[in-house]
């Protein structure tokens, strides 16, 4: 940032068409809350005027693009995510492997026959069963909300197809999203109980444009899997418009995804060994695969990007932690946190000397706050890492945090876990879409991302503490 200030300042001098106070007076030098040490004012410094974390973005949206679990391109990004690793100069760099259950799009179409002739823009929910490949066609039974289908009556809607709407509700933390998306883990389930024949929702997410929303959803209670669709937001406002008329609507729905059964899959592992104390291990990372309609470029290229660069700007830095950095690109996060899971069982000897994990798994949006479970005195130590951070917008946030998606079976075995909360406010507009592509990506942002990362990384690191005392009871985020 301070580099910059300086270009921009002497290259508008040298324009003359703005005087230098005035440019100051713009872009005003954030002052630190505290002293910053001379090593973490060089990280800061090197993070912010750097390109890391978006040039790995950039590379793995690119050379891999989409990297669904399972498939070859999620395959072919543990490739390049060992190949990126070693170049970092990671030590002991490795893919622990583990089988996921596959399934692959096929084809997806959804028309209204009757009373308005029209098709709409739909996609299979991850794990979803297949219509015939003719299709089906049959009435709409509306449910304004999935608490609407949850009070329906037992049978009733035989033969039909359920059309969930519900909107999802706009919030910087993503507040809204456990909410609005329980119509798409239960929907199916609950619609199947009633003797539907499938399932249309409206997507989960907070656009209005005309992409659907993919994401996973489950059978439970032993009830017959029926198929199931999310529209996009303007189809599903158009399904309603039509709906509210007081009309009978008639759907055909076409989708044709299938189980492929075990496919391989895989968590990609490096080590930057402590200098003094490399048993106690700080656990940072992202998650690799990604849906397969966009090319996971905030869902999770970013976070990979963001972990990665943050050892990248470490190492510019010229500095050597005490405890052992490790870094991980997770796989399979989507369909479970099959990855993460596989991680907490492969590595469950040594979970004990994980003393701290975090992962970037909420886009590329700056940081604002700073959250732990970490309790007691360590609590205050990692509190200082939020004081270095203050100027960079990033508050001390009350309560606790599972540290993110893929750190959750960790954390529930006790590993302590802290959390840089991002501003979120636009994620769920990309967020399973065709529309979750590098061009998304602020360059500020995330940049200031791993100024944040690298800061806290490195501070603690080095602090004189035992994260692991007090440890708390489980608390979900
Ligand atoms: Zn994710």
């Amino acid at each position: 940032m301070r580099k910059l200030s300086i270009i921009l300042l002497v290259g508008t001098a040298l324009a003359g068409c703005q005087s230098p106070e005035h440019i100051l007076e713009q872009q005003p030098e954030p002052v630190p809350a505290v002293a910053l040490s001379t090593e973490v004012q060089k990280i800061q410094d090197i993070a912010l005027n750097g390109t890391h974390a978006y040039d790995i973005t950039e590379s793995v949206t690119t050379e891999i693009g989409q990297r669904l679990a399972g498939s070859p391109e999620e395959a072919a990004a543990r490739d390049w995510a060992v190949k990126k690793f070693t170049e970092l100069g990671l030590s002991n760099v490795r893919i622990e492997t583990f089988d996921v259950p596959g399934w692959i799009r096929g084809e997806e179409t959804a028309e209204i026959i009757t009373p308005y002739p029209q098709s709409l823009h739909i996609t299979a929910l991850g794990g979803s069963s297949a219509t015939p490949d003719a299709g089906i066609e049959s009435e709409i039974a509306y449910f304004p909300t999935f608490e609407d289908l949850e009070a329906a009556p037992a049978g009733g809607l035989e033969g039909k197809i359920v059309f969930i709407s519900g909107l999802m509700k706009k919030a910087h933390d993503g507040a809204g999203y456990g909410p609005a998306n329980k119509k798409r883990q239960l929907g199916a389930t609950e619609a199947s109980k009633r003797g539907a024949a499938a399932v249309v929702i409206r997507s989960v997410g907070t656009d209005s444009h005309r992409f659907p929303h993919t994401g996973q959803m489950r059978y439970r209670d032993n009830v017959k899997p029926i198929p199931i669709g999310a529209l996009s937001a303007p189809d599903a406002d158009q399904l309603e418009r039509i709906l509210k008329r007081g009309e009978t609507v008639r759907l055909k729905l076409t989708l044709t995804p299938k189980d492929v059964g075990p496919l391989p899959s895989g968590n990609v592992i490096g080590d930057w060994i402590g200098s003094e104390k490399p048993d106690e291990i700080i656990l940072i990372g992202g998650h690799l695969d990604s849906w397969d309609l966009g090319t996971g470029a905030v869902d999770d290229g970013a976070g990979v990007g963001i972990t990665a660069g943050t050892i990248q700007v470490l190492k510019e830095a010229g500095l050597q932690p005490k405890r052992t950095i490790r870094l991980v690109a997770f796989g399979a996060e989507e369909i479970g946190l099959l990855g993460a899971f596989a991680y907490a069982e492969q590595n469950k000897e040594s979970l004990k000397n994980h003393v701290l994990a975090s992962e970037s798994d909420f886009g590329a949006g700056k940081v604002y706050a700073l959250r732990t479970s970490v309790q007691g005195a360590a609590r205050d130590e990692l509190q200082k890492i939020q004081k270095s951070l203050e100027h960079l917008g990033v508050e001390f946030e009350a309560g606790t945090t599972s540290g993110g998606p893929d750190i959750i079976p960790l954390h529930q075995n006790g590993v302590p876990a802290i959390r840089l909360q991002q501003d979120g406010i636009d994620y769920f507009d990309l967020h399973h879409t065709p529309d979750d592509t590098f061009d998304k990506i602020d360059k500020d942002e995330i940049a200031q991302n791993v100024a944040a990362w690298a800061t806290m990384v490195w501070m603690a690191s080095e602090a004189e503490v035992d994260y692991r005392e007090k440890p708390e009871e489980n608390v979900g985020e």
